[in-house]
């Protein structure tokens, strides 16, 4: 995979809000879950893992959409209310950015799949790992040396 050079910066639809990544994902991800469809709009959510110190908001001040907890904050632009970023309550090792949000975002790919119990028939994605729920928590060291491993 090419390495771009940091950090990349991306924006909501109407550039509002924009949003900074100073270091290269933990994870890749699609999520097939049908919050993710209703929220995106679309067959499934992408979301790359970005250490929570390498993220950060440089302009706007994104607003609470989605679910609005208790486990999951969505954070959205407050005019065009783009879903942009998710925090998990109580984690602040990572937050799941958006990648659609970046104009130029090589890691876009997803290297999991989750949720696919709901996932569209006829959805097909490059993931290297399915799971119809969520990958067990026993799994994930696994997972992020192997994903590490293939940037
Ligand atoms: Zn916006
Ligand atoms: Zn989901």
């Amino acid at each position: 995979m090419e390495k771009p050079r940091l950090p990349i910066s991306g924006t909501c639809r109407c550039g509002r809000v924009e949003i900074e990544i100073s270091a290269p994902p933990i994870m890749t991800a699609a999520c097939h879950c049908r919050g993710c469809q209703r929220m995106s709009a679309s067959a499934y959510s992408l979301t790359v893992m970005i250490p929570g110190q390498a993220f950060r908001v440089t302009k706007g001040e994104p607003v609470k959409g989605g679910i609005k907890g208790p486990q999951l904050d969505h954070y959205c632009c407050p005019s065009c209310m783009t879903w942009m970023f998710t925090r998990i309550a109580g984690v602040d090792d990572f937050v799941n950015v958006r990648p659609t949000m970046f104009d130029d975002m090589p890691w876009n790919r997803p290297f999991i799949e989750t949720m696919t119990a709901d996932k569209l028939s006829w959805v097909e994605t490059p993931a290297r790992h399915r799971y119809e729920g969520f990958p067990p928590v026993e799994e994930f060291p696994q997972l992020l040396e192997e994903f590490a491993r293939s940037l």
